[in-house]
Formats: C-alpha cells, structure tokens, sequence
C-alpha cells in the first residue's frame, strides 16, 4: 500500500554546513542499501526530509531489512503522500489510509495535524478538529486519545501531504563516510567484524586488512574473511580488503624469539604494516576487535606492547564488553554464522603453550632486535605483494 517511505534522523549537531554533509551522506548510504533489493528506488532530498519513493512492486520487509542498516536513520514512516485539493478530498485519503492501515478498528487515535507551508487555509488546530470529526463519523468505532493513543495520525501540509502514522526504528548513529575512514585488522573471527560494525555505526568508512599464512591457513579461511568483509560492506559501505601474506614474517618470528613472546610479536607486525596500508588508504587510525582480558594478548600489558608500535590512534570499540555482549552483535548483524566457521587463522597456528601474559615492552623489543636484519624487506615484499579486493554488498572486484 505504501510507495513512499519519510526517513527520520537525527538533527543534533548537523546544523549549517554540516546538516549538508550529513544528507549526502545518508542519502548516498540509502541508495547503496537498496542497490541489491529487487525493484526501483528512488532516493530524495526536499526541504530539509529524505524521502525513498518505489517506482516499481517491491518487497516492504526487504526494504525495511535494507534500511534497517543504514546508520544515521533514526526512523522510518511509510507514507501516503497526496495532492493538495482540497479539505474535503484530504479527509477522504486520509479515512482511506486509517481504512487499510488498520484493519482492527477497535483503537485510539490523536490527529496531529502540521502546516509547514503557511498558506494553507486552515490551521493545525482547525485541521485536527474537523479531521478527527471527519474519522469519527467514518469509523464509529474509534475513539479519540489525546494522551496515549493507539494511533497517531500526523499530517503534514507540505508541498505534497504527507499522511503517516507508523515509525519504524532505524538503526541511529551517524551515516558512513561523515566521519572520516579507519583501517580495520579483520581476522576470522567473531571480535573483528563487530569491531568494523562499530566504527560504521558511529559514521566511520572502514577499509580492512587481513594476514594469513599459506600453506599453514586455507583458501577456505581466507574466502570466510572475505566473506565477513562482504557481511561489514552492508552496513559500512565498500571495503577495500588487502590480503596479507604474512607466513615469512610468521616464520622468522618463530624461529628467532622466544616462544612465549610470539603472539606479541606477531601483534606488533600486523600493526605496523596495517598502519601502512592505513596511511595509503588516508585512514585516520586504525580498528581491532581487542576486549581487555580476553587472551593473553589482550592484557593491558599486552595492549601497551602492541600498542607502541603505532603512532595512529588505535581505537578498540570493543574494549569493554564481555564476549556474549560481542557474540549478541555478531548474531544480530548476521556474521556468526560466519564467524564460526571452523578455519584455522593464522594466530592459532602458532601460537605458545605459555604466551606472556605481561610483556615487557624493552624486553619484547630486545627479541625483535634479532629480527633486525632481515624483517625491514620482509615487511616490504608482504606488502608490495598484497592482494587488495574491493568488496561491497552486491559482491566483490578485483
Ligand atoms: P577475532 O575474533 O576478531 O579474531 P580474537 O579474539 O581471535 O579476535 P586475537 O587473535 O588476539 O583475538 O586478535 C585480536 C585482534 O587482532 C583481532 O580482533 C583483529 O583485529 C586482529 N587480528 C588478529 N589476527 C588477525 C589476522 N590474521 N588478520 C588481521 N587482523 C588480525
Ligand atoms: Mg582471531
């Protein structure tokens, strides 16, 4: 019944230029969310709304699912939207609406009428009057609830008539790409992802990278990172994803430090060659999935080891939640099952018996004196050699 949908967001901190900035962007997410969903959208901006218009039959709960991940949408009202001509004609659409949206008419209701364009020739009292005698003739079974109604119808006199009743939840936050780009470690596992998810939401595009180990890891735990990559790419917009061969540096690690310090270690290559990618790609910092206290890698300790290597910000969204706090995220974003997925990644292959759970960072960096001579071009040819896939919800390019 609905061939038009009134999104709602959040106007705090989006005046001036920046209300602008905002719009684009959501506007530019919207198309993007319904770039895979059967049918043909179109997506506008009028006098400071967005609405998406249907111009074709198409599925409302593949919509709403699509919406449903669009940062930045506070609501979302499917509305009917009708020609101004007339009062008598208003209240007509407007009986048919409550007649198809609410086919029990056993329930409440409050007109709240609004005109935004002044020249209109009843006002907003006047019009919730005679709408409200209007419905209650129509439907006798209805009453009016000025306080706590089962309906509230709102009309709004603009350049169309917006008549809408219904607000679905959108998911809030900010729309991706107002706040800048951040490089995200994406591994296989459940933390990453809902890391990626995180930054998203608060209007952060996400770029990834990924490290793995052939022959030590599979083509099939490689595919599953691409695959969570393609699962971010539906709420964060495209990922560009660079594929890591990571197996001498993993190596020569292993044959030349202390095997207690290897995940150290490890951590602290990922991050300085992520941090590479980081600045090529214009990022302003960089994203793990980290959670204090999860692994041994994960002490506060562990952080300040890995941490040093960087001179970017590392933000750690996840910082303070337990794992079922993550795992509740994963599933509602539909990475789990992913996730899950039984493929080794490339930290469990070589991991220690007994990693340090409190490293010391001059003693850690006394291993990696060892690594001197030979790590600098190691790290060079793993990033020259880097395989970097564009990855979007519709699928992925070379
Ligand atoms: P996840 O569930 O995200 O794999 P985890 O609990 O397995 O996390 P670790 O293996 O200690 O934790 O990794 C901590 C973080 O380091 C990950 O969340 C991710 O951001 C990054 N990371 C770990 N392994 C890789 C990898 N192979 N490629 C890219 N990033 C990685
Ligand atoms: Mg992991």
């Amino acid at each position: 019944m609905y061939k038009s949908f009134l999104i709602k967001y959040g106007e705090i901190a989006i005046k001036g230029k920046n209300r602008y900035l905002f719009e684009e962007a959501l506007v530019r997410q919207i198309r993007y969310a319904l770039h895979p969903v059967e049918g043909e959208f179109e997506v506008r901006r009028l006098q400071g709304r967005i609405y998406v218009d249907a111009l074709s039959d198409y599925s409302y709960d593949e919509v709403m699912e699509a919406l449903s991940r669009v940062f930045g949408i506070v609501g979302i009202c499917p509305v009917v939207l009708v020609e101004d001509e007339g009062f008598a004609r208003l209240s007509e659409d407007v009986i048919a609406y409550l007649d198809q949206a609410y086919p029990d008419k056993n329930v409440t209701f409050k007109v709240n009428a609004r005109r935004a364009r002044k020249n209109y020739p009843m006002d907003s009292m006047e019009l919730n009057a005679a709408l409200g005698e209007k419905i209650l003739d129509a439907f006798p079974q209805m009453r009016v609830d000025v306080h706590n109604p089962d309906i509230r119808l709102c009309v709004e006199i603009r350049e169309s008539i917006n008549i809408y009743s219904k607000e679905i939840k959108g998911p809030g936050g900010m729309p991706v790409g107002t706040g800048g780009k951040a490089m995200l470690l994406l591994s296989g596992g459940i933390d990453s992802p809902v890391a990626g998810y995180m930054v998203a939401k608060r209007g952060v595009a996400v770029d990834a990278v990924y490290f793995h180990a052939p022959p030590y890891t599979s083509e099939r735990a490689k595919r599953k990172v691409v695959e969570l990559a393609e699962i971010l790419s539906r709420y964060a917009g495209p990922v560009r994803l660079h594929i890591v061969n990571f197996t001498d540096i993993q190596l020569s690690i292993y044959e030349k430090c202390p095997h207690g310090e290897l995940t150290i270690i490890m951590r602290r290559y990922m991050m300085r060659i992520a941090e590479k990618f980081a600045r090529q790609d214009q990022c302003l910092g960089l994203v793990t999935g980290e959670s204090i206290g999860q692994v041994a890698s994960q002490t506060m300790q562990s952080l300040a080891a890995t941490n040093a290597v960087c001179s970017m910000p590392v933000y750690r969204p996840l910082i303070g939640f337990d794992k079922q706090e993550i795992i509740a995220i994963s599933e509602r974003i539909k990475a789990y099952e992913t996730s899950i997925l039984p493929y080794e990644d490339c930290c469990t292959i070589f991991v220690a018996k007994h990693p340090v759970t409190k490293p010391n960072l001059s003693v850690i960096e006394r291993s990696e004196e060892k690594l001197r001579d030979t790590m600098d071009e190691m790290v060079a040819t793993a990033i020259a050699t880097a395989e970097t896939i564009y990855v979007t919800a519709d699928g992925t390019t070379e």
